[in-house]
Parts: structure tokens; C-alpha cells; sequence
């Protein structure tokens, strides 16, 4: 069982109403005529158009993990967390299989995102430093978190059809919030790579030569900047790849580029 749209879960923005793209011209149409944000992630979280990762998703919703057994999971592709008008967005690569695909929420219910909510409170973009349920009262501030691709894939590792299927999506939702936003980061290298043609494809002229991911990379882009950061997974985390310093350096450069606590506070 997956949870069905209008039920009542907290943050779900669809209802049984909402259109539901089958297929990539279905994503790129209803993508691209999404009026706002909050239509956006609506038509998001109901989206039908990789059959495998569809498949994949509801298999987990159904089969769970032993520690989660007495709970309902999301099973559904999961919508931008945070702000409609952000100043800093964070890219990430896909929800996590037992996190975000069981909570309906990025990076919610898992190590990845107990690291990075942690960072963000530190650095004041949010209201509390843990993140365990939809419900749990977290709240960003003048941030919004979003995924490369919305299905948790096997391995995390999407085909690259899936992450060009999947593409309009962040199109439209860069195209959406870019007036506001000052600051991207960019978590990893497979997000670095799908942001610029996507922001290519949202009408924002990115320089013709993109350097490759490294951490701490910025690039001026538009008037804002993009900064590259080690992805937050336990990989990087446990090795001592990803620091707390490193991770906290990272994010604070983009509260100063998008003019510091006080400013996003407004
Ligand atoms: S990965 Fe993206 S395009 Fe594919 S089903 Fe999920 S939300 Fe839709």
C-alpha cells in the first residue's frame, strides 16, 4: 500500500484530482504548465512515468524494512521540502528507499538527512535539528530541498532515461524559484551533472564550459552562485569524506551569498 493522494498525510499537496503524468511527454507538459510550486509538487507526487522505479517504490512501500514494519510508507515520488520562495535551494540526488520513499519528506528518516538537517539548524536555515516524520514540525527558512530524481531507484541509481524522464520537474521548479534564489548547493556529483542542463532548459544561461564537482566549487551563474558539496550519504560521512566543518562551510557560504541570517529570516 502506498499512501493515496488527499488522505490526509501531512505535506501532501495532491489530491485525487491531480494530474497524473504516465508517461515523459505527460512529465514534460504537466511540468511545464505548472503555475506555481505548490501545483508543481502536487503533479509531482503523483507521477506514474518510470515504470521501473514506480514498481520499485511501491515494492519497498509494501514490503518495508523490519524497523518500520508497524508504519504506513509514502511509496510516492517526493515534491520539494521547504519554502516556495527560496533564497538557497540544495539539489539533491534521489530519496533514500526507508527515508524519504517511507516519509514523503527529503531526507527524512534517515543518516543522510540526520546529518544534514543537523548542519542546517547550525546554520540557521532551520527550525530544529533532526528530522524523523512528516509531522515532526521541521520547518526550513528561506530554503527548499529538492531531488535530481523523485523516486527512490534501486541502488540509488537512476538509468539515465529515468533522469532525463524525470528532468522537467526540476526545470520547471528551478524556472519557478529562481527570482529568489541567491544561492544553489548542490550535493554530489550526479546532481552537479543534471543541474546544468537544467538549468539550461529553464531558460538560464549557465557558462558553455561547466567545471567538474569538487567540493567548495562555486560558479556564478545568473547573478547567484552554485557551490558543490560532498553528497551527505553515510559513504562520505562514516569515511570522513563529508566533515561536519566541511558540510557547515559549505552552507554557510550560501547564507552569506543570500545576504545572511537576518535576510533570510524575512
Ligand atoms: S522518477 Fe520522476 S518522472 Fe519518473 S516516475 Fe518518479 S517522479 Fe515521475
Amino acid at each position: 500500500m502506498v499512501v493515496r493522494p488527499g488522505t490526509g498525510w501531512p505535506g501532501d499537496r495532491a489530491t485525487s484530482r491531480t494530474a497524473v503524468a504516465r508517461d515523459a511527454a505527460a512529465v514534460r507538459s504537466l511540468a511545464g504548465s505548472a503555475s506555481a510550486v505548490s501545483v508543481l509538487s502536487a503533479r509531482v507526487s503523483v507521477c506514474r512515468a518510470c515504470p521501473r522505479l514506480v514498481a520499485w517504490r511501491e515494492e519497498i512501500a509494501r514490503t518495508k524494512r523490519r524497523a518500520f514494519a508497524d508504519q504506513e510508507y509514502w511509496g510516492r515520488p517526493v515534491p520539494g521540502f521547504g519554502v516556495d520562495r527560496p533564497a538557497i535551494v540544495i539539489v539533491g540526488l534521489a530519496p533514500a528507499a526507508h527515508g524519504a520513499n517511507r516519509t514523503g519528506r527529503n531526507f527524512t528518516g534517515d543518516r543522510s538527512g540526520q546529518w544534514l538537517y543537523a548542519a542546517l539548524h547550525r546554520c540557521g536555515l532551520a527550525n530544529q535539528p533532526t528530522a524523523v516524520a512528516a509531522d515532526d514540525g521541521l520547518e526550513l527558512i528561506g530554503t527548499r530541498i529538492v531531488a535530481s530524481v523523485r523516486c527512490a531507484p534501486p541502488a540509488n541509481r537512476p538509468t539515465p532515461e529515468e533522469r532525463d524522464t524525470c528532468r522537467p520537474w526540476l526545470v520547471r521548479e528551478l524556472r519557478l524559484v529562481w527570482p529568489d534564489v541567491r544561492a544553489v548547493v548542490v550535493l554530489g556529483g550526479f546532481a552537479w551533472a543534471n543541474l546544468w542542463p537544467a538549468l539550461r532548459m529553464s531558460g538560464i544561461s549557465v557558462p558553455d564550459r561547466v567545471p567538474p564537482f569538487t567540493h567548495g566549487l562555486e560558479v556564478p551563474v545568473d547573478g547567484r552562485t552554485v557551490l558543490g558539496c560532498y553528497h551527505v550519504s553515510q559513504q562520505n560521512t562514516f569515511t570522513g569524506r563529508l566533515t561536519e566543518p566541511m558540510l557547515d562551510a559549505v552552507l554557510g557560504r550560501a547564507v552569506m551569498l543570500a545576504g545572511g541570517r537576518s535576510a533570510l529570516a524575512v
